[in-house]
């Protein structure tokens, strides 16, 4: 799923919640338009070309599908993440997307995927729109390639932090989550990975989760930083796989995840 973005993190899974199924037949005035591309299926809610300025022009929907379209590109090409099936995505109105859904998270969100793509739309295309897209993106193609498999939320989030931040250049971690991270493992308030595993952060408050999404971002940044993101890739084509996230990660790195969790934990100790 996606925190909205003036909000420090990004992102978040909500697989768990029931959504209302009646959701996609409402727009703000009950239309929404479909148009799909080669990998997506895109419903959106009509008012958006409206309120944007650009009625009639469809150009919003075209930005969303061809930054899809580039999302599942890069995923293929850096995560080995390829589904062979249509994701279907929503763009909703923002009052509309709040109106539904704010009730189901504690902090607001910017989208979340829940077995389709779920965007709160604005009143223009943005960078924040297209890091939410390329996040929730991750979590529809792991859903897609490893069906019915639950990945615990550290390794979720943090590829699909990873994948977001490096849509618009660099993946490493903004200042604001290092600063998280640093100040976290200061005052030794690090989660451990266990404490991370639970299947959606969606049921964290605001601070806490902010810190979740961090710290998930700062492991998966600090394993590319040492072992190369080609080994990214292979641990998660391993995870795919063989649906064994602990076991793909020894595979792969030729260590224990504990012992990997230890060398992070490491690097980002204060200086004595
Ligand atoms: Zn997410």
């Amino acid at each position: 799923m996606s925190p909205r973005a003036d909000w420090a993190v990004a992102g978040l899974l909500l697989f768990l919640i029931a959504l209302p199924s009646k959701a996609i037949d409402r727009g703000a005035d009950g239309q929404f338009s479909k148009r799909d591309s080669s990998h997506f299926v895109l419903f959106q809610d009509v008012d958006i070309d409206r309120t944007s300025g650009l009625r009639g022009s469809r150009r919003f929907e075209q930005d969303v599908l061809e930054t899809l379209e580039s999302a599942y590109q890069r995923a293929d090409r850096q995560l080995g993440l390829r589904p062979q099936r249509d994701i279907t995505v929503i763009v909703y109105d923002p009052a509309v997307f709040d109106a539904q859904f704010a009730g189901l998270l504690k902090f607001p969100a910017a989208g979340f995927y829940g077995g389709q793509i779920q965007v709160r739309g604005g009143d223009q295309f943005s960078s924040s729109l297209i890091r939410v897209l390329h996040h929730e993106h991750v979590h529809a193609a792991f859903d897609l390639d490893a069906p019915g498999l639950t990945l615990p939320a550290w390794f979720n989030e943090g590829i699909a932090e990873w994948f977001e931040a490096g849509a618009l250049g660099r993946s490493d971690l903004s200042r604001g989550e290092a600063q998280l991270v640093a100040t976290a493992a200061a005052e030794g308030r690090l989660f451990s990975l266990s404490e991370l595993s639970m299947p959606t952060f969606g049921r964290m408050g605001p601070g806490t989760a902010r810190l979740a999404y961090a710290e998930s971002h700062a492991f998966i940044d600090y394993l590319v930083d040492v072992h190369g993101a080609q080994k990214l890739r292979e641990w998660i084509q391993a995870v795919v796989r063989t649906r064994d996230v602990a076991r793909s990660a020894r595979r792969t790195y030729r260590a224990d995840l504990s012992v990997l969790e230890a060398r992070f934990r490491e690097r980002w100790a204060p200086e004595r």
